[in-house]
């Protein structure tokens, strides 16, 4: 008895865990756009395949009914060639759901014509126009998107069914149909359930590797593969890109004097001081302890200087309450063009951190800019340009 309680109490816990977050309005549109792409992907292989099915089953017609053979075939080839418009690359903005609906139309609607004119065929179409029911919640995961494609074939079939058929016989396939529709609909639903928990675990796990666990900023790897990118569009449209290493000044010191979660503060301080006062084009990470980067795409010299002096004057200004009084902080800065003989973002990275070694050299909280790659090295300082 014990037993069977505690598991129904671990039953209800795990039901409580795998709960979804609601959705938000991004990641459903995310969602949307890489169902509709995957579907795009499927369509030119799936869709031919169903025609194909649809047109065969005219053997079946054959047995069921010979003298219509003719009729239902070209029933089932006028509706396949109708749906395979869908294929045709055309200026009209389609989407893939929308190519989708067209093609399950057409074709299901072809089975469902097909039962009216063979003997006794709803009789024995019945199944086969359940089970298409099905395909729809393998390819949908939306409420509103599965009533959309369902709508057109449920009209033609209770229409044609109707019509057609004695009373007890339409009351019948109706009910079938309709279960079919429930069942497919709790099929989807659960689909849909285990695709979102997929999803957005993949956005969870993406996240946590790509930022940084105390401050939220971009990690170093994540920043190499956007620099990465941002380089190779500047060097191909010719436009400017400079990139600035920052690093706080005795931050050692920091720790030992207000302890590790003071110093903790300081870092997230700093992040979320400098994310505000870069542009929203502008690129910010943590590569180290206390060793930050930031990209600056179409900056050129003198922007990025400006940019440089704009984050460190806004450093200086935070102001960290602690139990030993406030704790006030400032940053070295290196700064480093993009030039031509700059092969990748390692390298411009390591010129700016050199550039940002010299301002330490030179005396800390003060802003340096590597001039050429050659001039790059740390030392001597006077072949760099101080500011600050
Ligand atoms: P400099 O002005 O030359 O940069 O001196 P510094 O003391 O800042 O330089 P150093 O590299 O010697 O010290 C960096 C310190 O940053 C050492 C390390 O304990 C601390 N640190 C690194 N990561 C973290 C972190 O996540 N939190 C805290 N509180 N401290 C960190
Ligand atoms: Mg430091
Ligand atoms: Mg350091």
């Amino acid at each position: 008895m014990i037993k069977i309680f505690n598991f129904m109490q671990a039953s209800i816990a795990s039901f409580e865990v795998s709960r979804l977050p609601p959705l938000t309005e991004s990641d459903e549109q995310e969602l949307t756009t890489r169902l509709d792409f995957e579907l795009g992907q499927l369509l030119p292989m799936l869709g031919p395949l169903f025609g194909l099915i649809v047109l065969s089953f005219a053997l079946w017609d054959y047995f069921i009914d010979p003298a219509q053979l003719l009729t239902t075939f070209s029933i089932r080839t006028v509706c396949v060639l109708a749906g395979s418009l869908a294929y045709i690359e055309t200026r009209l903005p389609w989407s893939q759901i929308q190519r989708f609906a067209w093609i399950y139309w057409t074709h299901v609607s072809a089975i469902i014509i097909c039962t009216l004119v063979l003997n006794d065929g709803f009789l024995y179409g019945l199944t086969a126009i359940t089970m298409c029911v099905f395909f729809i919640s393998v390819v949908t995961l939306r409420v509103q998107t599965f009533l959309f494609v369902l709508s057109v074939p449920t009209l033609v079939f209770i229409l044609l069914s109707a019509i057609s058929m004695p009373m007890f016989g339409f009351l019948n396939s109706l009910m079938f149909y309709f279960l079919s529709i429930a069942l497919a609909f709790a099929s989807m639903m659960m689909i849909r359930s285990f695709r979102l928990r997929a999803f957005l675990l993949e956005k969870t796990l993406l996240h946590a590797c790509r930022h940084d666990g105390l401050t939220g900023a971009c990690n170093r790897q994540y920043m190499s593969e956007l620099a990465s990118r941002e380089i190779s569009l500047a060097k191909r449209h010719g436009r400017p890109l400079a990139a600035a290493m920052l690093d706080i000044d005795n931050f050692k010191r920091i720790n030992d004097t207000y302890g590790h979660e003071i110093g903790d503060q300081a870092i997230q301080a700093l992040v979320k001081t400098c994310s505000q006062a870069l542009r929203a084009s502008d690129y910010f990470a943590r590569i180290g302890g206390e060793e930050f980067a930031c990209l600056l795409p179409d900056a050129d010299e003198a922007e990025a200087l400006l940019c440089a002096e704009r984050l460190r004057h806004a450093i200086e200004a935070i102001r960290i309450a602690t139990p030993l009084g406030e704790l006030k902080f400032t940053a070295s800065f290196g700064v480093a063009m993009l030039s031509p003989e700059c092969a990748d973002w390692n390298a411009l990275l390591s010129r700016a951190d050199a550039a940002m070694y010299t301002a330490k050299n030179a005396g800390r909280n003060q802003t340096v800019l590597a001039r050429t790659d050659h001039d790059a090295a740390p030392f001597p300082i006077g072949a760099e340009q101080k500011y600050g």
